[in-house]
């Protein structure tokens, strides 16, 4: 049986939509991204972005906003779906990668918001900076990386420079948002001086500004030089592994094949490889390894040392016994 159209009529839909624009230009933006915007009664950003949108914004309301009002805006965003309205806030990049989708969340759950109540929440992904940046100098993030941003406006200074220190001993490729800005000049330095203490100082660094926009501006330069360069808040550095290297002006992270693959001899597969399966370093040959080595009379401290990993975890795995190789299992993918 059919509810009647007015059954629902006391409860207004509205949805506060969290979007995602890319980098700053029209090709970036997702087909969503723009029907969100579309959809929207209201739409709420800082003016730059609004200006992308221009077309899609005829008799809409339009609230162009300034730099330090986020939690003002989620607060009036909810006020403006409890009445039924339709709400897109606009975010660069992705929303939810240091931008509005995390503040607004706050501000819904402590107003009493549910998932199941009357404002609907949808966050629209986009292409983040690091996407963006990295696809403009090469492919510094085909292996393991992570962002972090130099911004103490909300974080503790030994908070930033603790996870500086963990991801560079760790060897991430590393991207740094708000790096830089008129008043904050010298949290670029201290990130240099912590990833010199473990990155050779040759290491490739990526400065890419204003991606996909009209002033954007690449440069190469490395650990050593990174603090000298123009650098501002509409850059992101992006600092390379152990393994990263610049050719032909592109700079380039490697997967990883050459650990298994001869890429000299045509690609061969190295003695004791085989496709679609582990490294004979990968977990289950190291174990063994390490099974032998202690055996050998190798102490904990000494593999714990040479691993460069915590001693206790040496000892917990090697109380472990080995599983049996799991040979009948299909192969995987190396993508
Ligand atoms: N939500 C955004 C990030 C906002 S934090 C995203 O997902 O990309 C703002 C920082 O993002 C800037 O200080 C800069 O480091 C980076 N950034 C944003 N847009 C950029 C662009 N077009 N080019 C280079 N860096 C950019």
């Amino acid at each position: 049986m059919n509810a009647p159209e007015s059954f629902d009529a006391a409860v207004p839909a509205g949805k506060i939509m969290l979007v995602g624009i890319g980098p700053g230009s029209v090709e970036h933006m997702t087909a969503r991204a723009r029907s969100a915007i579309a959809e929207a009664d209201v739409v709420v950003g800082y003016v730059t972005y609004i200006k992308l949108v221009a077309d899609l914004l005829d008799g809409k309301e339009v609230v162009r906003k300034g730099m330090t009002e986020e939690l003002d805006r989620a607060v009036s965003a909810l006020d403006a779906a409890r009445a039924g309205r339709k709400v897109a806030l606009i975010s660069s990049g992705d929303a939810g990668v240091y931008g509005m989708a995390g503040p607004t969340y706050e501000v819904l759950f402590q107003a009493g918001w549910t998932p199941e109540g009357d404002v609907a929440v949808e966050i629209v992904p986009g292409a983040s900076a690091l996407n963006s940046c990295a696809a403009l100098v090469g492919a510094p993030l085909t292996h393991d990386f992570c962002a972090i941003s130099l911004s103490d406006l909300l974080t503790p200074w030994p908070v930033i420079a603790r996870r500086l220190d963990a991801v560079a001993m760790a060897d991430f490729v590393v991207a740094l948002y708000n790096p830089k800005s008129g008043r904050r000049t010298r949290q670029i330095v201290e990130a240099q001086r912590l990833f010199l203490r473990h990155r050779r100082a040759d290491t490739p660094v990526a400065i890419v500004k204003s991606a996909y926009r009209r002033r954007q501006n690449v440069v190469f330069t490395t650990l050593a030089q990174m603090a000298e360069q123009d650098i501002g808040m509409l850059s992101t550095v992006l600092i390379g592994n152990s393994s990263t290297f610049v050719r032909d002006g592109l700079m380039v992270t490697p997967r990883g094949y050459a650990n298994k693959y001869d890429m000299d001899e045509g690609g061969a597969t190295r003695d004791g490889e085989k496709a679609g399966r582990s490294l004979s370093t990968g977990l289950n040959g190291w174990l063994e390894a390490l099974q032998i080595d202690h055996a050998a009379g190798e102490s904990v401290e000494q593999l714990a040392a040479r691993h460069r990993l915590p001693i206790d975890y040496i000892r917990a795995t090697l109380d472990e016994p080995l599983e049996a190789a799991a040979a009948d299992l299909p192969e995987e993918s190396e993508a």
